[in-house]
């Protein structure tokens, strides 16, 4: 079979330096790459090898078959529907879209065009992490009763543009909050019934969007969950606890870009280290299962609805941090699993 053609819409930090390894390594063609500025598309082009550089959607989307999405966020919608409405299959980065029944049409639409719509979440795509959630989910430790995920780290200086600044798409819940929620979708569905949270802005930048966050969620089962998410924190370690009536499951250094992390079982028993198969690069991963997605027919790693679930939560988080209240998710959760059913 002859190899993907994938157009880059976006020019971004995390297309260069995961994406692009990942996408080759598995064989695939960076056939285009499209940003707003000329010059920025001619550069990275070259910088990376490119074929075509564009600012024009439908250039970019000429010949290829996959549209990879890393651009700014409020532009995700827009590009998935020209990608989807030309005939591309769409991968694209979190948070799917900003808007909820704009991501619920775009998943008619793959399913119309008959094509494959996922989002890059690169977290389920961890071996520790997959592990953690099927040993809870197949009650390794009984039921379950909540879990606490701490994903607090130092933004990189690099990093530090319109992640900070108070515009759509902007801030860490959907940066970060957003991926713990996909996290939790590996053992939770559907999302949570509440969400309630508070924001802050501690970070020494000047002040715009809020750059760290601490949330409770909580199911109709009465399962709890706790996040705290910062951009501000230098000295820590990522981790997921998750607790229940007969163990508790910990992963450490897990949360991060690279396939590390160590798994523990704490029960009657004492404490042991689990043993979690092959740490692959996650985002080889993503990679891997987008491509026999589109080949094969296999599921994609995180559907475009466990990523618009993803969404649902991180908004009702900002909404909870914004107004002071709890936020019904309920109601989002049931609007996603009427108007689409079924995971594409
Ligand atoms: P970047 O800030 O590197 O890029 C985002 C956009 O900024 C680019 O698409 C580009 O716009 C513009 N841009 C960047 N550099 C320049 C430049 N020198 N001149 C002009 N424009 C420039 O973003 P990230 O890579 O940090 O994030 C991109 C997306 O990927 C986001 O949606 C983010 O949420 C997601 N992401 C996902 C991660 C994951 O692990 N799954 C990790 C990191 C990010 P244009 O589109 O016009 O080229």
């Amino acid at each position: 079979m002859r190899p993907l053609r994938w157009a880059l819409l976006g020019a971004s930090d995390i297309a260069a330096s995961r994406m692009l390894p990942a996408i080759r390594g598995l064989g695939g063609e960076a056939a285009a790459v499209l940003s707003g500025s000329p010059d920025h598309a001619r550069a990275y082009a070259a910088a990376n090898g490119i074929e075509r550089a564009t600012t024009e959607l439908d250039t970019a989307l000429d010949g290829v078959d996959v549209a990879y999405i890393s651009s700014h966020n409020p532009k995700h919608a827009e590009q998935a529907r020209a990608a989807l409405s030309a005939g591309v299959h769409v991968l694209c980065e979190k948070p799917i879209t900003l808007d909820l029944r704009e991501a619920v049409g775009l998943i008619h639409l793959s399913r119309q065009q008959d094509l494959v719509f996922a989002v890059n979440h690169h977290l389920p795509c961890s071996s520790v992490l997959r592990t953690l959630a099927s040993m809870a989910r197949e009650d390794a430790i009984g039921s379950l009763l909540g879990m606490r995920i701490n994903h607090a780290f130092l933004l990189r200086e690099r990093l530090r543009g319109w992640r900070l600044e108070d515009v759509p798409g902007g801030g860490v819940i959907l940066d970060i909050t957003v991926h713990d929620a996909a996290v939790i979708g590996l053992l939770r569905e559907p999302p949570p019934a509440t969400a309630a949270a508070q924001t802050v802005r501690q970070g020494p930048w000047p002040k715009g969007a809020p750059d760290a966050v601490m949330t409770v969620l909580r199911w109709e089962d009465d399962f709890l969950a706790q996040t705290h998410d910062a951009y501000t924190v230098p000295y820590n370690s990522s981790s997921i606890d998750i607790y229940g009536t007969e163990g508790s499951l910990h992963a450490t250094d897990a949360l991060t870009q690279d396939p590390i992390g160590d798994l523990q079982l704490r029960t009657s028993s004492g404490m042991s280290s689990v043993e979690v198969g092959e740490r692959k690069d996650l985002y080889a991963v993503s990679v891997g299962a987008f491509t026999r997605a589109v080949t094969e027919g296999e599921a994609p790693a995180v559907s475009a609805i466990a990523g618009t679930q993803a969404v649902a939560v991180a908004l009702a988080v900002e909404e909870a941090a914004r107004s002071g209240r709890t936020v019904d998710v309920t109601d989002v959760a049931r609007v996603l699993t009427l108007e689409a059913p079924n995971s594409s």
